[in-house]
């Protein structure tokens, strides 16, 4: 079917935008349903973008008002048999109005200085139609200057902007950029390569766009070849946001503008950058089975996002040293907090990745104060996983690129359907051994613990653990103002054998008032004793007393020693 939208945006300050769908229903049929998604792909929470729609209507060629009812939370019917028409014909114009209002990289955010267009919370599809080049027309503040996005451009005119999707999914799958954000650009194997921030900081400790030019050259390398025919990193930088989504040819990335300023986050950006950018090949291309073609109305389950997002996380940093944009020792460093990390996440006994991924709808994404004793993360453990698998590999002569040139031959055979485990597992076969087989399938469907410090040792490079004659309660506390609150009481510790619990407002210690400044200064000072601490605090109201006896906190990995830097160089360029 063929369908035209356009997207008018008149008042941004309301932060509404009008969506129009125009086209013809196939003859003879008497209903078509409308949805807007519940869910984007990459983003396994349900959303329900249709809860920001309203004033929809449908109207028929010649104006007249077509029926239509609810059928579920994001699906209208529109039905030709039950509407009093003067005049019968097939063309049908849907009209609505969607708030935008929130800033994330699965939302849509319109303000008067912008509007960041995120298709699944946007553009609504027809239920069983599949769209043959949907065109998208865009009709902005006279104000504002530029139109980033990677759908190809069909403007006819210089004041028109229109664009073109092959289909519904390549339509939503595209965000927009629209307002008056900063571009650039560059060009590698030939194809464009367009940057567009919103508030792009100045001063950073690099170059962004030779240095994401640099992180593309070394993705490029790895894989052989770049998918697409153009590529958008388009992206907002504002206090106290974080996020990346992956795309078909773009991605969106959103950052603080003052933690890129620094050494350190200038590498995580660029860290962000490098995974969303390999996501073009692995999720949004190599996939599991269940991820694409999508049924955006449902939750759709997969057992394997140790592979989209573990392997992803695993090479994200690593493109970053690979590109020679950080020192081995960098690397190191972010990776000693992710393996600390997963050491005192409590849930890593209980959830194996595939659990972990099957339940990020209900888990990852709706994470609470128990989160840690439940579950671990897919791209926590799965990184680990794959930093396991590498090292696996390489000892066999074989590497990580090698697995993914097999996984890309794959997805180049049959790009329709995405991939069952046992063809990831048969292509890690045909690069290694039965027994490196063997022991990933036990990495991502068992709670056995990774074997990190071994294989560390295998490339050269040796863990080191702290000796603490420190106490440990084991609870986590967050701050407000001066006063504290217990966040997480992690399983089988100290202050969860005593009954303490998350929420709890802690008032005093041992007699003493507690304070977030002098509690600081308290536990750096606190070492292990025979008495007990007795805490004095608050629970919903009521004022109790919980005793918390001493316990010797476990090792924790305090950095990771290079014993042979040729070794683990050669083990950690990707290519
Ligand atoms: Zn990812």
């Amino acid at each position: 079917m063929k369908l035209e939208y356009k997207l008018s945006i008149t008042e941004p300050w309301t932060h509404y935008v009008k969506v129009r769908l125009t086209g013809k229903r196939p003859k003879g049929q008497d209903t078509l349903d409308f949805f807007l998604p519940s869910w984007s792909p990459g983003s396994y929470l349900m959303r329900e973008y249709a809860k920001g729609v309203r004033k929809f209507r449908a109207v028929s060629g010649n104006g007249e008002f077509l029926y239509f009812e609810k059928r579920d939370k994001g699906t209208w019917r529109v039905d030709w048999s039950q509407s009093e028409l003067k005049a019968q014909g097939e063309e049908f114009t849907i009209e609505y109005e969607i708030y935008c209002n929130e800033i994330s990289v699965r939302t849509s955010h319109v303000t008067e200085e912008h509007a960041f267009i995120h298709g699944p919370s946007v553009f609504m599809g027809i239920v069983g139609e599949v769209l043959d080049k949907p065109t998208l027309e865009i009709e902005f503040p006279p104000l504002w200057s530029k139109v980033t996005t990677g759908l190809k451009d069909i403007s006819d005119k210089r004041e028109r902007f229109i664009y073109e999707a092959k289909n519904y999914d390549e339509l939503i799958d595209t965000p927009v950029e629209i307002g008056c954000h900063e571009t650039n650009g560059f060009r590698v194997d030939g194809k464009d390569h367009h940057l567009a921030y919103y508030e792009w900081p100045e001063n950073l400790p690099g170059d962004l766009r030779v240095d994401t030019q640099k992180i593309v050259e070394s993705v490029f390398k790895f894989w052989g070849e770049l998918p697409y025919e153009m590529y958008v990193f388009m992206g907002h930088f504002m206090p106290g946001i974080y996020g990346g989504l992956e795309h078909l040819n773009s991605t969106a990335l959103q950052f603080d503008p003052f933690a890129v300023k620094t050494e350190e986050g200038y590498r995580d950006f660029l860290g962000l950058v490098a995974h969303e950018f390999f996501h073009t090949w692995n999720v949004k291309r190599i996939r599991p089975i269940e991820l694409g073609p999508f049924d955006y109305r449902n939750e759709n389950y997969t057992r394997m996002h140790w592979l989209t997002e573990g392997m992803t996380s695993f090479v994200d940093d690593l493109f970053v040293f690979t590109a020679g944009l950080s020192t081995l020792e960098q690397y190191l460093e972010t990776l000693v907090k992710r393996i600390k990390r997963y050491e005192v996440t409590p849930g890593r006994k209980f959830d194996s990745l595939e659990d972990s991924s099957f339940d990020a709808w209900i888990k990852l994404y709706r994470p609470n104060e128990n989160s840690r004793n439940t579950t671990i993360s897919y791209y926590l453990k799965g990184q680990l996983a794959f930093f396991c698998l590498n090292i696996l590999l390489v000892k066999e002569g074989s590497s990580l690129q090698n697995l993914c040139s097999l996984l890309w031959k794959r997805f180049k055979d049959n790009p329709e359907v995405g991939l069952e485990k046992s063809e990831f597992m048969a292509a890690l076969r045909e690069c290694s051994s039965q027994e490196v087989v063997d022991e990933f399938e036990t990495f991502i469907s068992h709670t056995t613990e990774l074997p990190l410090e071994t294989l560390a040792s295998d490339i050269g490079l040796k863990l080191k653990y702290s000796t603490t004659t420190k106490g440990d309660f084991g609870f986590d506390w967050k701050e407000d103002g001066q006063r504290l609150f217990v966040q997480t009481v992690l399983l089988d510790k100290a202050a969860y054998k005593a009954g303490l619990n998350a929420g709890d407002e802690l008032l005093a210690v041992n007699g003493f008032r507690l304070s977030t400044s002098m509690y600081k200064g308290w536990l750096k000072s606190l070492e292990v004793s025979d008495q007990p601490l007795h805490f004095l605090i608050s629970r919903q109201g009521k004022i109790q007393n919980v005793e918390i006896a001493f316990e010797k906190a476990v090792p924790e990995l305090e950095s990771i020693e290079i014993t042979d830097r040729k070794k683990a160089e050669a083990a950690l360029k990707l290519c």
